[in-house]
């Protein structure tokens, strides 16, 4: 692992974002490389202390402005945490990359009143947020959002199902998605965003169930049974739920998972590249093979490239250039380059990528994970697609930079 940035990301880091990097380093080292195995062992159990001690270094807060009791740190400094803890847990990447997302269209959608009364104990970790858009029918399409919202007087009612709900385990509060018009209305006008406190009456969450990877971190089913909750928990107006969910989506989501898949991508490289030094073969090892050092070198340039794409694009997003397409392709491109060079790296090992008690396989479970959130690589392409033919979307990084003066959006078409 490295321990110092590596020379080629010096465009993108300030002497802050080293400063976190060595923070980061410091704290995998103490607190998340002795639980790895741990989390492993008991697939079963939710792991809670890792988010309880990254509260406590306030890096839920790291995108809050500090008015609100945040770092202010920006997004380069997010994908510094992530990348950090993913090379070596994958599952403590995961739990701070999922409490970020919701943060984030807090932060953007939320009224003032929302945001002096969240954004605080958001910051400093007393309540971690979810977001929960995606239903066990609907999958992916957020057109087909079954779950309903009501009005009744002052409150809503929410009645409907969510399913692998980052951090549903950990969540003191949930930001569901719902629709609040009939089913011929189009999503974009159809959704509403609403905060839900996770101890409201008829609100309930299936008991976790391990997944194929990132043992410890918790994407489970929540819910929710006539929930009422108060008018002024809307999130945006009425009709904007799909602008919530694609923004932090897009803004969080994206470049969270490109960081996640790089810090897997990293641990890949390095664990491929420590065992073939060091298994011995022909009076040598097996990196001295010019067919095995063609494929760690295949490895090698992947990860690179996947390293650049991801920083250079929140860079990007830092200094408020409109780079929605950036984010998009860092994430679709990163897991890519991750998942191939993971084959790569099971192939090299021959038999012993099988073991379980070696990291490889943990590497190879985990990289399929950030595949479906924040948009599969079919919903990517989809988009880069209308970057290339033009047909342009709304320019989520473009609003960013004039928040303050965010306006009821227009739909698009598609
Ligand atoms: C680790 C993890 C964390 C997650 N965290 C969250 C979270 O915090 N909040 C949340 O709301 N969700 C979360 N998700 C869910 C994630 O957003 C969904 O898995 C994703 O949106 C895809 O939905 P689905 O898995 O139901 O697949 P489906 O929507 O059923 O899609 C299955 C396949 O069909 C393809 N497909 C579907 N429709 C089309 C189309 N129109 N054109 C082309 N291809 C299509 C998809 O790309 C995919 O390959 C998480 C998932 C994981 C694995």
């Amino acid at each position: 692992m490295s321990a110092a940035p590596p020379a080629a990301l010096a465009p993108y880091l300030t002497p802050a974002h080293e400063h976190l990097w060595s923070e980061a380093e410091e704290f995998t080292a103490r607190h998340v490389a002795s639980r790895v195995e741990r989390m492993e062992a008991a697939p079963h159990k939710v792991e809670r202390k890792l988010s309880r001690l990254m509260a406590g270094r306030r890096w839920f807060g790291v995108t809050i402005p500090a008015e609100y009791g945040g770092l202010g740190a920006g997004h380069v400094a997010k994908t510094v945490l992530i990348h950090r803890l993913a090379a070596v847990s994958a599952t403590a990447a995961a739990i701070l990359q999922a409490g970020l997302i919701p943060i984030g269209a807090l932060q953007h959608w939320g009224t003032a009143e929302q945001k002096t009364r969240w954004l605080p104990l958001a910051a400093d970790g007393t309540v971690l947020l979810s977001i929960a858009v995606t239903e066990p029918r609907a999958g992916g399409h957020i057109g087909g959002i079954e779950t309903v919202a009501e009005r009744d007087g002052d409150t809503w009612l929410i009645t409907g199902s969510k399913a692998h709900i980052g951090n549903s385990h950990l969540a003191g509060m949930h930001i569901v998605v719902a629709r609040t018009a009939p089913p011929d209305v189009t999503a974009s006008k159809a959704l509403t965003a609403f905060l839900v406190e996770h101890g409201c009456k008829g609100l309930t969450v299936d008991p976790h169930r391990a997944g194929l990877g990132l043992r410890g971190f918790t994407a489970g089913r929540l819910h929710l049974d006539r929930v009422r909750i108060p008018a002024a928990n809307m999130l945006g107006n009425v009709g904007e739920g799909l602008y919530v969910a694609q923004s932090s989506s897009i803004l969080y989501g994206r470049p969270n998972l490109t960081a996640l898949s790089l810090g897997i991508h990293e641990a890949l490289v390095d664990t491929t590249a420590t065992y073939l030094s060091s298994r011995a073969r022909y009076g040598g090892h097996l990196s001295d093979l010019p067919v095995v050092q063609d494929r760690l070198g295949g490895m090698q340039a992947r990860l690179q490239t996947a390293q650049t794409i991801a920083y250079q694009a929140v860079d990007l997003l830092d200094r408020k250039v409109a780079c929605d397409n950036h984010l998009i392709g860092a994430k679709h491109t990163g897991h890519q380059l991750a998942a191939r060079s993971a084959q790569d790296a099971m192939e090299l090992h021959g038999a012993r990528a099988l073991d379980t008690d070696y990291p490889l396989q943990r590497l190879f479970r985990d990289i399929q994970h950030t595949y479906p959130p924040a948009g599969t690589g079919e919903f990517q392409r989809i988009h880069l697609a209308k970057t290339a033919l033009g047909t342009g979307f709304v320019e989520w990084s473009e609003r960013l930079a004039t928040e303050s003066s965010w306006t009821p959006i227009e739909p698009t078409p598609g």
